[in-house]
């Protein structure tokens, strides 16, 4: 076990979502993840991916997940971008995890952007 794997909060939105006590609008599922957009886009093409595990970050998933997961969490991430029809023009995949990347919800997620020219990934220092 890792130290986030104790923070894990099962009451956190997207383990809801999980459970399927809160809605969501599904774009793509497999055994192991969950595509759905992002309720509040930042882009045209906004959708956010999920493990099915309860895993608060990329590392926490990388030590505790079964190949299986890990697998099938990717394969979602490449399913989902080739179906939202961002291959050609191409898409942002970014996590956060902690406080300096601000993360707001403690459930491991990549956000999948795209739709138009995304500009620089982060700003410069000031
Ligand atoms: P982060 O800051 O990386 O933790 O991103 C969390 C994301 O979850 C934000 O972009 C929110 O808009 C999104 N979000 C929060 N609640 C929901 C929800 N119920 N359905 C879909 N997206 C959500």
């Amino acid at each position: 076990m890792t130290d986030t794997a104790v923070s894990y909060d099962p009451d956190n939105i997207f383990a809801k979502i999980l459970r399927g006590e809160i809605p969501c609008n599904k774009v793509f599922e497999n055994e192991h993840a969950l595509a759905f957009h992002d309720i509040n886009p930042q882009a045209p093409v906004h959708v956010l991916v999920i493990p099915k595990g309860e895993y608060v970050s990329p590392e926490d998933f990388t030590a505790r997940a079964s190949d299986a997961e890990i697998a099938g969490f990717m394969r979602a991430v490449g399913e989902t971008a080739r179906q939202l029809g961002l291959t050609a023009n191409g898409y942002r995949l970014l996590a956060n995890h902690g406080p300096d990347s601000r993360q707001e919800v403690a459930h491991l997620h990549v956000h999948i952007t795209g739709g138009r020219d995304l500009g620089r990934l982060l700003e410069p220092e000031a």
